[in-house]
């Protein structure tokens, strides 16, 4: 069965694609490259299943394009949306760039979908929905609260359309799954993280600055109404993640959901300060990390962490690796990064 991932060959795209392929799905994907060494990234796929995937080098924005690929591709049977603009801080530094991109591209997807008669869509949504939280954890009928960055709110918002588009398209079938904090590669640390701009995210920040990339790190806030004043965040492993894809597009596949859009919170369902983090990454490789305790950053919010209940029983999805893995192998990635000049950022 045919399935079709928009942001193959970025960073939790790439990971899901092999998740797909090693359960027997076929897969197809559209990538633009905007933020991913794309062929090194396909190669790299291949080697490690063996298997070649066409990619689209398509800009999702573009309509015409975008049906071309549909067109040639009459057997889809569903869709995973991953391609988007993903960084809280760049968001809120360029709104327009989240809004035309990040939304323009899912009316596409779904416009194409009633155009080609494509049932089963899976959507990249993401915990930001939830806004700060007071109650934790987070479960999927907490009230969303306001959206702290305009990358938020283009979630939010695409959750929306695709809620309306399931009203109007009765025989739609949609995921919405909400992503808590990816970090991790896959185990043969063949493919992992490796994004064309300087990477933002907490786990790869660490690992670069152990490996001498950076000279230091920041602790972006350390007077949170927390623990110990950092920000908490579920951290769950880039391949739990792609196989909560893979569960959920069986799941659409099964017969057992009938329209109608449906939420799961896909994370590890415990909360890790940033402090901690650093502190997991330290016992993992013994090594020191310069870091410096700094100001809040923009569109922060303070703490969350999932109940991940509802994916475990409905979808049959347990994820199976902590933060200690998590740092073990975003540390061996970072070593096969660093001796790769062709994996570096472009800025
Ligand atoms: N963070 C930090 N220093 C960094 C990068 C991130 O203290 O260099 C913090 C950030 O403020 C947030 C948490 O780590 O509280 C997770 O940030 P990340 O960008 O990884 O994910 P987000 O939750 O923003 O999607």
């Amino acid at each position: 069965m045919k399935i079709l991932v928009t942001g193959g060959t970025g960073y939790i795209g790439s990971h899901t694609v092999v998740d797909l392929l090693d359960n027997g799905f076929e897969v197809v994907t559209i990538d633009n490259f905007s933020n991913c060494h794309g062929e090194q990234v396909l190669e790299r796929i291949e080697k490690i299943t063996g298997t070649k995937v066409k990619n689209y080098q398509v800009d999702l924005t573009d309509l015409d394009k975008t049906r071309v690929v549909f067109a040639e591709n009459p057997d889809i049977v569903g869709i995973i949306h991953f391609a988007a603009h993903i960084y809280v801080n760049d968001s809120v530094l360029h709104p327009t760039k989240y809004y035309t991109n990040n939304l323009n591209s899912l009316v596409n997807i779904l416009d194409c979908m009633a155009e080609y008669d494509v049932k089963n869509l899976i959507f990249s949504s993401s915990c930001s929905v939830y806004g700060n939280c007071d109650a934790l954890p987070v479960l999927e009928s907490t009230p969303l609260g306001k959206a702290e960055s305009p990358y938020a709110r283009t979630k939010q918002m695409g959750e929306e359309i695709i809620e309306d588009y399931t009203v109007s398209n009765k025989s739609a079938n949609a995921i919405l799954l909400r992503y808590f904090n990816p970090a991790g590669a896959h185990a043969s640390s063949i493919i992992g993280e490796a994004p064309l701009v300087k990477n933002t995210h907490l786990v790869p920040v660490i690992a670069e600055t152990a490996i001498g990339e950076r000279d230091h790190m920041m602790v972006h806030g350390t007077d949170y109404d927390t623990r110990d004043g950092s920000c908490v965040r579920d951290y769950i492993h880039v391949m739990d993640i792609a196989n909560a894809h893979t569960k959920a597009i069986q799941y659409l596949l099964s017969d057992k959901k009938q329209g109608g859009a449906e939420v799961f919170n896909i994370g590890i369902g415990d909360g890790v300060s940033v402090l901690e983090a650093i502190n997991a990454f330290e016992k993992h490789t013994g090594i020191k990390l310069n870091y410096k305790l700094g100001p809040k950053r923009d569109g922060d919010a303070a703490a969350i962490y999932a109940d991940n209940t509802k994916a475990k029983t409905t979808l049959g999805w347990t994820p199976k690796r902590g933060i200690d893995e998590i740092m073990a192998d975003a540390w061996a990635w970072e070593q096969v990064l660093h001796a790769t000049d062709s994996l570096k950022p472009l800025s």
